[in-house]
């Protein structure tokens, strides 16, 4: 992996410190969370910004003149401005918050999809999507006549970028794909992805739900259109992220939900809609988690994306090395380029029943489908363990992953 070549320089341990819910015994062992690809933990000063906007701040925005709707209203749309740093975004009105990913691949699929997709259009995506980067372009096809079609995935784990030359063309409008898989941790070269669509004129939306605390994002440089961030997956509180959006594309999108916030003036003869970026923030939002995502931002900001992301290389090749040595372990997803996730199974051993047993260790790790089946199927399984990684692991967790996995197989033949 790249990132190996630079050595991170944190203090690992004083970085736990900051996680209180680290500091626990689960079954009667130390808790290692190795979850982190489904949502990590929340550092106290996040936590802390939670408590205060309620405790000194709590008003609603944007509309109130009186001093606590001021306050929340700066210390929300401060966010808003750290996120278009954070993302390298041109414009702080191209920044939506949404409820996550989820919700921001709605939107573009119900807005921009419904105005600018026709019957025969195509629509491509990988087949290592999530399953909310794949449900939502299968409604709007449905509606509209418009075809999903599908880049395969290697047995590695990788996307075929050769099959992709071959399956788009002028039919196609739109690619989604998202910027490192959670099931595999494959990071996609999204940049050629994205100059491939750009050829053909389709807009490209990423799925950053992966990438925003461990790679570098500057949707500039990039030059996508549409760009999704969960902040659970940040660090941040859940209920909340954004959507970013070319400023050009939004403004010729229709809203995605009507309510308050998101117009202009209405009357029952008609109604005129917001700028950007309300006329796609209908109603109140999550105020407090939004406001608490800005700690969130600092927090990655302060330790530095090279820093996080060779660590946790260092984690993941460490994970590797010492998974590839434990008999009936197979790896699923050794892709050259990849965050810190591995997936495996274990020969003869269900993959919740491997869960469970780590859960008896005090081992936090994901079983199951991860949301990607039509990934699963391509590898003929059900499911798969995964570990993944964040700022706060250590090697040493990861030799209480490989033991607790040495004793498991002991009783295998
Ligand atoms: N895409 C990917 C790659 C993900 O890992 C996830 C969450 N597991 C999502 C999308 C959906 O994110 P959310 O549930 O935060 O909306």
């Amino acid at each position: 992996m790249e990132t190996l070549a630079i050595k991170s320089t944190l203090d690992i341990s004083k970085i736990r410190k900051q996680f209180p819910i680290l500091n626990q015994q689960v079954n009667g062992k130390p808790l290692i969370y190795l979850d982190n690809a489904a949502t990590n933990q929340k550092p106290q000063r996040v936590i802390d910004a939670l408590t205060a906007y309620y405790e000194q701040d709590n008003a609603n925005i944007h509309r109130g003149i009186h001093t606590l709707a001021e306050r929340a209203t700066k210390a929300y749309e401060a966010t808003r401005n750290s996120m278009q740093t954070f993302i390298g975004a041109k414009h702080v009105e191209e920044i939506i918050f949404t409820r996550g990913v989820t919700e921001s691949v709605n939107l573009v699929a119900s807005s921009y999809g419904r105005a600018f997709l026709k019957a025969g259009d195509e629509v491509i995506i990988s087949g290592m999507e999530h399953h909310s980067n794949i449900v939502p372009w299968q409604m709007i096809c449905e509606e509209k006549g418009a075809i999903v079609k599908v880049i395969p995935v290697s047995e590695v784990g990788e996307l075929d970028l050769d099959s992709y030359q071959k399956l788009i063309s002028n039919k196609t409008k739109i690619v989604a794909v998202n910027h490192a898989s959670n099931s595999l941790g494959t990071i996609n070269p999204i940049k050629e992805i994205i100059d491939i669509a750009h050829q053909q004129d389709a807009v490209v939306l990423i799925d950053g739900a992966q990438a925003s605390a461990h790679l570098t994002i500057n949707v500039q440089e990039l030059d996508c259109d549409f760009y999704c961030i969960s902040s659970h997956k940040m660090y941040g509180p859940t209920g909340t992220g954004i959507l970013y959006g070319k400023k050009e594309l939004l403004e010729k999108m229709p809203p995605y939900m009507g309510g308050g916030e998101m117009i202009k003036e209405v009357t029952f003869a008609k109604t005129t809609y917001n700028d950007l970026p309300y006329k796609f923030e209908a109603g109140t939002p999550n105020i407090a988690d939004v406001i608490a995502l800005n700690e969130a931002i600092s927090f990655i900001n302060e330790l530095g994306k090279e820093n996080i992301a060779a660590h946790e290389a260092e984690l993941l090749a460490y994970t590797t090395e010492k998974l590839s040595n434990i008999p009936h372990v197979k790896l699923i997803g050794t892709a050259k380029n990849k965050v810190g996730v591995q997936s495996f199974i274990v020969d003869g051993i269900h993959h919740f029943d491997i869960g469970q047993m780590l859960d008896a260790r005090g081992i936090a790790v994901r079983t199951g489908h991860h949301c990607t089946q039509p990934l699963m199927d391509q590898f003929g399984i059900e499911g798969t363990v995964r570990a993944s990684y964040a700022i706060y692991n250590t090697k040493a967790e990861v030799d209480q992953l490989a033991e607790g996995l040495e004793r498991i197989v002991k009783f295998l033949k």
